[in-house]
């Protein structure tokens, strides 16, 4: 077992560095567009969870300089109702970004939705066109969270040409277009899911271990190769002995840090990043709609 402990890849403060980048941007770019970056956030009913990342996105926003045209409907809308406010935003000269907070109420088609929004405002990058685009390794918009990890592993310089990584979770979220960014990154990659056989053994090879699953406590030290680089997606609200709450990801943080090399901590790593490469694509469209 290793004696040091992990270095910490602290997403919180790369978050914050490509935030004042982006608002020197907005600050530069907004007089001579003639109107600010503009990315609508729109969210069903009464999720919990959904209202505080929703509220987290508003606020990133208001510090940077994009404005927010978010839409709160209530949870009885239907699909109807929600696909004419997206093609109204779709039309928008000052809309860059449109995002649906996931995930939606039953009765709605949450992927004829995503397919609805225009795939140049596509700001979470699900539209099957960016989807296709990252699967031919060309320019478009990527998914938020797994860009947020490959920018916190180029922001701390891991050499992934060559390595083996293991990405456990394939929802289209995070971990199937993650392991393509890694794929396009020349590391070697499994992909490892709910059916995947004896996880520990897969994990135990890997030089960077993602974990995407949303299962507190899922990797624990032992499976973790000494030296590994390890990336926490998770998020789960895990109620504490005095009746609260608290945040912790997938992995056993204390544990696993005397094992690995570098991890990110939870909260406080691929979080922030999520809500940095949400504004930096926002602004993105903002540059690419040549206005
Ligand atoms: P999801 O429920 O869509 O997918 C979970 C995946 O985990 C599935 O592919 C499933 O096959 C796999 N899985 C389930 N049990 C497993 C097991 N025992 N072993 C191996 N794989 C298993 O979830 P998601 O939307 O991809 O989110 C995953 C986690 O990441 C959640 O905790 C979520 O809250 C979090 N998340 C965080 C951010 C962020 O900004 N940090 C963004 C999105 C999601």
């Amino acid at each position: 077992m290793g004696q040091k402990e992990a270095k910490i890849l602290d997403g919180k403060a790369l978050a914050q560095k490509i935030q004042e980048r982006l608002k020197k941007t907005t600050a530069t770019l907004t007089p001579k567009v003639g109107r600010p970056p503009g990315l609508a956030v729109l969210m069903v009913g009464d999720n919990p969870a959904s209202a505080v990342y929703v509220r987290n996105k508003e606020r990133a926003c208001s510090q940077v300089g994009i404005a927010s045209f978010g839409k709160h409907f209530p949870a009885d809308i239907t699909q109807k109702e929600l696909e004419e406010a997206i093609a109204l935003l779709n039309q928008d000269e000052r809309v860059d970004g449109i995002l649906i907070q996931l995930p939606l109420p039953e009765h709605l088609d949450s992927v004829a939705l995503l397919n609805s929004i225009n795939p140049d405002k596509d700001v979470d990058g699900l539209h099957p066109l960016n989807l296709g685009r990252l699967v031919r390794g060309e320019p478009g918009l990527r998914s938020c969270t797994p860009a947020g990890v490959m920018a916190l592993l180029a922001e701390y310089q891991v050499n992934l040409a060559g390595k083996q990584a293991i990405v456990i979770g394939r929802s289209i979220l995070v971990g199937k277009p993650l392991a393509l960014m890694l794929i396009a990154e020349n590391a070697t990659v499994v992909l490892a899911h709910s059916r995947t056989l004896d996880l520990p053994s897969l994990t135990r090879q890997a030089d960077i271990v993602v974990a995407a699953v949303g299962k507190p406590g899922l990797i624990q030290p032992e499976m973790v190769k000494e030296g590994a680089i390890v990336i926490d997606v998770g998020i789960n609200r895990v109620s504490t002995p005095e009746g609260k709450f608290r945040l912790v990801g997938d992995v056993e943080f204390t544990s696993v840090a005397k094992v690995a090399q570098a991890i990110t901590p939870v909260p406080g790593g691929i979080g922030p990043m999520t809500v940095a490469i949400l504004l930096e694509n926002t602004i993105k469209s903002y540059t690419n709609s040549g206005k």
